[in-house]
């Protein structure tokens, strides 16, 4: 347990800090998002991940669902993780069965606990849901089953009736019992008082909800309440307004209470294939995850940033699997910039960075990120370097109606013309794959990051798209905006290429 509110001043409040533990339910209450469907090779690569990540319990599905789900149950639990894969069951033996054929480890047995999910819901009573309850929990530890029972709906229970039926559960051999806010209905102070009575009985998990803004906070409360397993999903995907996002709650734990719950520097790997499998893209200001959680852009923060790293960072970004980044825009200021161009090995004098500065803002002000190409080409001409590019974009066609999606094209390298095919997902895969074999023999750059804007008003909107390349432990950003989305990737991956790639090597390979 953790002490979240002070405790007696003589003693430590970590003193009492027992083991919490995670249980990741991504792949069941994740999956209920809306537009959310998994395929059975997602589901485990997402298994997989996550008990690489050290996540104590993973909710693998919902095996009364349907056959195509219990296959999937069946993958994750054919993966032998030594993380406990569970299924969800409703209150039915039929659904206990289905569970145990996928052979899982255990069950999460959700029992109503509302007046409103047993009489409306159900259409039972709170004494026959009791007794269906002890015969349930029986029945699956007869089965050799680890067993929580979750009382749905709990945070709006009557607190003596589920505090019964929960000690109904424990006395007939259920492992531990779950506090759900099912609906995120909560206060931190009812979370309080529930947990607190529940934990009095036994092994107590808590499931909490993000629908009033107070998923980690209840989360965190729990746990101070007696709480040792925490649900959770990963980025906080799940119905409605979500879950608690379990790398939100395994950070505030760690950072706040020296509480480990798992493997914090897998957590953004973890968070983008979870975003990259759901099609749920990751808020820019997530906490933990987000783009721009440890990027810093005005000029106050970076010239704090760039003298002490933790300035404004409440944890370095390499504890959760990331790097901190400095950005330019409007909000720039001459030491961020200065550090950038020396990143890029550019030298400006003290008259040339003021200008540099100047127009920086100034691409700023229009609202715009400045990326490393847009820093490079301004340094150029304040410098008045005269610069060749060495790559050049020079025909591009790409066919999506036929299978698979084809492009062909043409580039200028170092003045010699080369030209090169290739076949993709799309058409924008395709283009991009002929443009990165085209330049292989030059550099074996790789793509980092491909982000389109979002695209508003008509079709033919203009997009605009970014791109990241990296080659040895150079890396560089362009943006490109084009009505035509696969124009705009190809000229900014070209442009990129060509920043990347120096005079040398592409004369020493021609
Ligand atoms: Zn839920």
């Amino acid at each position: 347990m953790i002490d979240l509110f002070g405790g007696h001043p003589d003693t430590d409040p970590l003193d009492d800090a027992g083991d919490v533990q995670l249980l990741d339910t991504t792949l069941r209450d994740g999956e209920q998002a809306p537009g959310v469907s998994l395929t059975p090779d997602e589901k485990a690569s997402i298994a997989r991940q996550a008990d690489r990540a050290g996540i104590a319990v993973i909710e693998a599905g919902s095996a009364c669902t349907g056959p195509g789900e219990r296959e999937t149950i069946r993958q994750v639990t054919g993966l032998d993780l030594s993380t406990r894969v569970t299924s969800f069951c409703r209150g039915l033996e039929r659904d206990i069965d289905l569970a145990i054929d996928c052979g899982v480890d255990g069950i999460n047995l959700v029992v109503p606990a509302s007046d409103r999910h047993v009489t409306e819901k159900v259409g039972t009573s709170r004494e026959q849901n009791r007794r269906s309850t002890v015969e349930l929990v029986e029945y699956a530890t007869d089965h050799g089953l680890w067993v929580e029972v979750i009382g749905e709906d709990g945070s709006r229970a009557e607190l003596p009736y589920l505090e019964s039926l929960m000690r109904a559960a424990l006395d007939a051999g259920a492992d531990r019992v779950c506090y759900a806010d099912t609906v995120g209905h909560a206060t931190p102070d009812r979370t309080l008082a529930c947990v607190q009575t529940l934990a009095a009985l036994g092994p107590t998990s808590t499931h909490t909800h993000d629908d009033l803004g107070l998923a980690v906070t209840n989360a965190l409360v729990s746990v101070a309440a007696g709480a040792d397993l925490v649900h959770g999903t990963v980025n906080g995907i799940g119905e409605r307004a979500g879950n608690v996002a379990l790398e939100e709650v395994a950070i505030a734990l760690s950072h706040g209470y020296g509480v480990e719950t798992m493997e914090l520097e897998q957590v953004y790997d973890l968070a983008q294939l979870v975003a990259n499998r759901t099609g749920m893209a990751l808020p820019p200001n997530k906490a933990v995850v987000g783009e721009n959680a440890f990027t810093h852009e005005s000029g106050i923060h970076t010239d704090g940033t760039l003298k002490d790293d933790a300035m404004y960072e409440p944890y370095p970004p390499e504890l959760v699997g990331r790097q901190r980044r400095l950005a330019l825009g409007k909000h720039a200021g001459h030491a961020g910039v200065a550090a950038a161009l020396a990143e890029h090995g550019v030298e400006v004098t003290d008259d040339q960075l003021d200008s540099v500065v100047e127009r920086v803002k100034r691409i700023g002000d229009r609202g715009k990120r400045v990326t490393d190409a847009d820093l490079l080409t301004i340094a150029e001409e304040v410098r008045g370097d005269d610069r060749d590019r060495h790559v050049e974009l020079l025909d591009l066609t790409a066919v999506s109606g036929v299978h698979p999606p084809t492009a062909s094209i043409r580039l200028s390298v170092g003045g010699t013309e080369r030209e090169n095919a290739a076949t993709g997902s799309g058409p924008v895969d395709a283009a991009m794959n002929a443009a990165v074999e085209a330049l292989s023999h030059e550099a074996d750059a790789a793509l980092e990051s491909y982000h389109v804007d979002a695209i508003t008003g008509g079709t033919d909107a203009i997009v605009t798209v970014e791109v990241e390349m990296s080659r040895d432990d150079e890396s560089v950003t362009v943006t490109e905006s084009d009505s035509d989305i696969t124009a705009a990737s190809v000229t900014a991956m070209v442009d990129a290429m060509d920043r990347l790639v120096d005079e040398q090597s592409v004369m020493a390979d021609d």
